[in-house]
């Protein structure tokens, strides 16, 4: 079979390598679509380090053989894959937050090879977790691939009760941010405001005719001022941080409504992650704090229906497709802020 593997950090090569047979428990999928994620980029320009030489784990694929003694996937049936395995002993992973699995998780694409290939082995261990979940045999591959990182983003909104919330800020306006504000809409929330500091990224959510109720450049407005403009000095009442820096979480506190929610969704740089923050404003106000790291099967359930029946927009968020030959010319249009990219799908 074909597979783009990372020979060294920054090279990748789309090789013949030996299509794997599946062992005792495992199941052998073929991979119909599996889509690039920031995770994947800094895999593979070496900044960040996996165990294996193929990586992707937004997957969706169709179980092509089954190993001896695998129960509830049956061969032939098409599935998406959750990402994290937990070890399956621990508290955590007893309540099914495997992503929160006190043993630390492995998960698919990091410490077993992942989905940029034609085919790949699900393990013993995450067959027997349940990770491959099954969709329905119309739904178009390259939008299964976004149940994955829908599902981290339902996850970290868990806690948020947005149903009930009248105007929600996110903060970035990359795939992550966008899929959290798809999911604050879904869930009820009344007015989603999307900021981001690229007009290219403004124009191009604006294009797609995405559900936001406003698309705001937060270098050209200061976010404070359109806050206040926009709500009659209440704030509002969630922020969610899906960028990378730290200075948003202090300014996104200072946009919250008394009783409002912060999500940090995004994990901050790990050479510097501290920074000062006003904990009396927390206090006095009863603000409420939420992290959020991958997600397990609720959440994956829940994405999964998000995309199934229709309210994710799922449709218009693959930008780009491509087949596994042309994995580099993929690579290279996800890391172009000039590429009008959104989601970067391989279909092999
Ligand atoms: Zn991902
Ligand atoms: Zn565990």
């Amino acid at each position: 079979m074909k597979a783009a593997v990372i020979r060294k950090p920054g090279v990748v090569v789309v090789e013949e390598v030996p299509t794997p047979r599946p062992g005792p428990g495992e199941v052998l999928l073929k991979v119909e679509a599996c889509a690039l994620c920031g995770t994947d980029q800094r895999v593979l320009t070496g900044e960040k380090h996996v165990d294996v030489p193929i990586v992707g784990h937004e997957i969706t694929g169709r179980a092509a053989a089954l190993g001896a003694g695998v129960k509830g996937v049956a061969e032939g049936r098409r599935y998406i894959v959750q990402t994290v395995i937990g070890c399956g002993r621990c508290s955590m992973c007893a309540r099914h937050r495997e992503n929160l699995c006190e043993a630390g998780f492995t998960a698919m694409g990091y410490q077993y090879n992942g989905g940029f290939a034609e085919y790949m082995i699900m393990p013993k261990v995450a067959v027997d977790q349940g990770c491959l979940i099954a969709i329905p045999d119309d739904l178009p591959a390259e939008q299964g691939t976004l149940i994955e990182p829908l599902s981290c983003c339902v996850n970290g909104m868990a806690y948020i009760p947005m149903e009930t919330l009248e105007h929600v800020v996110i903060f970035g306006g990359g795939i992550i941010g966008v899929l959290n504000g798809l999911v604050a809409k879904a869930r009820g929330a009344r007015c989603v405001t999307i900021m981001d500091v690229s007009p290219e990224r403004l124009d191009l959510l604006r294009r797609l005719g995405l559900p936001f109720d406003n698309l705001v450049n937060s270098r050209q407005t200061d976010p404070a001022d359109w806050v206040k403009e926009h709500t009659g000095g209440r704030g509002v009442d969630a922020v969610v941080v899906a960028a990378s820096v730290k200075a948003l979480v202090t300014v996104g506190m200072g946009l919250l409504a008394r009783a409002g929610h912060l999500s940090i969704f995004a994990g901050m740089p790990k050479s510097d992650p501290v920074d000062r923050i006003d904990l009396n404003a927390i206090h006095y106000r009863e603000l409420n704090v939420h992290g959020a790291n991958s997600s397990a099967i609720d959440a994956y359930l829940a994405a999964r229906d998000l995309v199934v029946e229709g309210k994710v927009f799922a449709d218009r968020l693959v930008t780009h497709k491509f087949p596994l030959a042309d994995f580099n010319k993929a690579f290279a249009t996800q890391s172009d802020p000039a590429s009008g990219a959104l989601k970067v799908v391989i279909v092999p």
